[in-house]
């Protein structure tokens, strides 16, 4: 019954154990590897940051209209680096990054160490 409450609470996970001042991290709560991603909100007529929040998954800016201008037009910018200014303003989301891309890169690096093993062999050949 443990096991069953524990990968029930695992598919729900939040991620809020994951710090905020990493690219990527391994969640302590589920083990997922976890890529931290910034977006910032901008009007799309003045260009002005408007304060993001995430609303049903979707990131909006917090007021429906620009403090400066008045427009309703906004455009999302992803960040990759946030810097002091911005993280008033900046929406932060937890997204998992999946394995799949990892055993790609693996499977590369196998594929080159074979090949430098043939290069000495041909060479002797040579000789
Ligand atoms: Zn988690
Ligand atoms: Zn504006």
């Amino acid at each position: 019954m443990f096991i069953l409450e524990f990968f029930k609470r695992n598919k729900i996970c939040s991620h809020l154990n994951v710090p905020p001042d990493v690219d990527f991290a391994y969640c302590p709560d589920c083990g997922e590897l976890v890529e931290n991603q910034w977006y910032i909100i901008r009007c799309a007529c003045c260009d002005v940051k408007l304060k993001g929040v995430i609303k049903n998954g979707e990131i909006v800016p917090e007021k429906h209209f620009c403090h400066n201008c008045g427009s309703k037009d906004y455009v999302i910018e992803r960040i990759s680096k946030i810097n002091f200014i911005d993280i008033s303003y900046a929406v932060l989301v937890k997204s998992v990054v999946k394995n799949k891309a990892y055993q790609f890169t693996q499977s590369w690096i196998e594929t080159d160490f074979r090949t430098s093993n043939y290069r000495p062999r041909l060479l002797q050949q040579f000789l």
